[in-house]
């Protein structure tokens, strides 16, 4: 039972596991690095591996850094089934059309400013295009539901419930070298719209997320009161509300929250703008695969109603009707992406609004710190947008409890039933995942770091305080967190 690990190892983004079960080779995942330069440049590196000659590829969730590079495979040759649940591929869709525009808009973007200055042949080519993804779309094979087991190149693979985004799965993996559960992105328990992960059974080896190994999240109803509070000191002071936005999971948290507050009365109904094309196409598929989502939100779909939107919603389509919007008068809440505040429509709303003592910016999700949102958030007076100095003056709120991963509560309640298996840590920073060898010690169970393209032996002793030696970590600041799903 070895695996090596192409991405999520010694850091949070680019998932990407080889596993070899039974004399047979999985990937699971196959994700885009994100958060600056270096970790783009990365996702440029050749996967040493026969790409041809891997017998099968299982998808866990949606993201982009779990599905990114799936494309970059597909050109490499692979041309077998891709597997995972309904709700993944339909999102893998978007979430994969969305980043090929973004590399086709990047390249044009490049060429422009390079054209000027007479270095054209230093812009590197797009990482992949329209084309390469619906060449990738085709080997999408939806046939992975939660709790069967399906077999795929000789292994057993039995998903089960993540709780983390819409179709999210955890797998376990039976084949004659033992029994593996792979975590995918686990749930925060305290999420609006998942259900909790389903307990794991027993195994010998687990590799498990570590993204925030090292905290506990507010409870939601804490949660709920600070995002209500923070709107009403928002309405009484007049202006715009902005929330910088992910499509999938934050985008219909949001807006199934801001109905159930409002239609509480706990917040006034004011316009609420969706100026997102992406969290609407989402949206649409939190809709259809409604029936996995927490009773409350599965029997208002099943009952007709919609419980993603607020009755002042406003679809926003076209970049011209978002660029409307500048000229709105009053008290109004737009969410656009994207949610770091790195590009897209939310980017026009900051320089219109920002600067004004009557905006309210509501953060709802982790901000890298090299990030425009990180800046905002650490304090700066100014911020550069779209080329233009603009002064923060807006109320800037952090409401930290909506995130979608598990905390170390939640980590350590997923590993309490799978027995006393060897236990490898991914998709975490180095200082979170050392912080959490310790905690794991003292559950009796053993913890070890998952070096960068090395093969490991998931049975095998692992290290001495858990850390690979001679390995060079790779913290690169900056990272982004996983929500990055667009
Ligand atoms: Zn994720």
């Amino acid at each position: 039972m070895h695996m090596k690990s192409f991405g999520a190892a010694l850091t949070v983004t680019g998932s990407m596991h080889l596993l070899t079960l039974g004399g047979r080779q999985v990937l699971v995942d196959c994700g885009l690095f994100q958060g600056n330069d270096d970790m783009d440049a990365r996702n440029r590196e050749s996967f040493d591996f026969d790409v041809r000659g891997l017998d099968g590829v299982i998808l866990t969730h949606a993201h982009l850094d779990h599905v990114g590079r799936l494309p970059l495979l597909v050109r490499g040759g692979y041309q077998g089934p891709i597997h995972c649940t309904a709700p993944t591929a339909a999102l893998a869709e978007t979430v994969l059309l969305d980043s090929a525009r973004l590399q086709e808009d990047g390249y044009r973007t490049d060429l422009r400013h390079a054209r000027r200055q007479g270095r054209e042949a230093d812009v590197l080519p797009p990482l992949y295009e329209e084309a390469d993804v619906h060449r990738t779309l085709a080997l999408l094979r939806p046939d992975l539901d939660f709790g069967q087991t399906t077999t795929v190149a000789g292994v057993e693979v039995t998903p089960q419930r993540a709780g983390h985004i819409l179709g999210s799965a955890y797998l376990l993996l039976k084949s004659s070298d033992g029994r593996l559960i792979m975590s995918g992105d686990l749930g925060n328990r305290e999420s609006g719209l998942q259900m909790d992960f389903t307990p794991p059974p027993e195994a010998d080896a687990v590799v498990i997320e570590t993204t925030y190994a090292n905290r506990t999240h507010r409870a939601w109803d804490e949660t709920l009161l600070e995002f209500r509070d923070a709107l009403r000191a928002a309405v009484r002071a007049n202006g715009k509300i902005l929330i910088p936005t992910f499509a999938i999971e934050r985008a219909q948290v949001i807006l199934y929250t801001l109905k159930h507050l409002m239609d509480a009365g706990e917040v006034p109904r004011i316009p609420v703008f969706l100026d997102s094309p992406m969290a609407t196409r989402a949206t649409n598929e939190y809709f259809e695969f409604g029936d996995e989502l927490i009773p409350p939100v599965r029997d208002a779909l099943r009952a007709g109603e919609d419980p993603f939107r607020p009755s002042t919603l406003h679809v926003v389509p076209t970049s011209a009707e978002s660029q409307r919007l500048n000229r709105y008068d009053g008290p109004a809440i737009i969410m656009a992406g994207n949610g770091m505040m790195t590009g897209g429509r939310i980017q026009h709303h900051l320089k219109h609004h920002l600067w004004k003592p009557s905006t309210t910016l509501i953060i709802v999700s982790y901000q890298s710190p090299s990030s425009l949102g990180g800046r905002i958030v650490t304090g700066a007076d100014h911020v550069r947008i779209m080329g233009e100095d603009i002064a923060v003056q807006a109320h800037v709120h952090t409401i930290g409890g909506f995130s979608a991963h598990a905390d170390q509560d939640d980590l350590l309640a997923f590993l309490g039933t799978t027995g006393k298996p060897h236990v490898w840590l991914v998709h975490g920073e180095p200082e979170v995942m050392d912080a959490f060898v310790p905690v794991l010690d003292q559950q009796g169970l053993k913890g070890d770091l998952v070096p960068n393209r090395q093969e490991v032996d998931l049975l095998g002793s692992g290290y001495p305080q858990g850390r690979p030696p001679g390995v060079v970590l790779d913290v690169t600041p900056g990272t982004v967190r996983p929500e990055a799903g667009e």
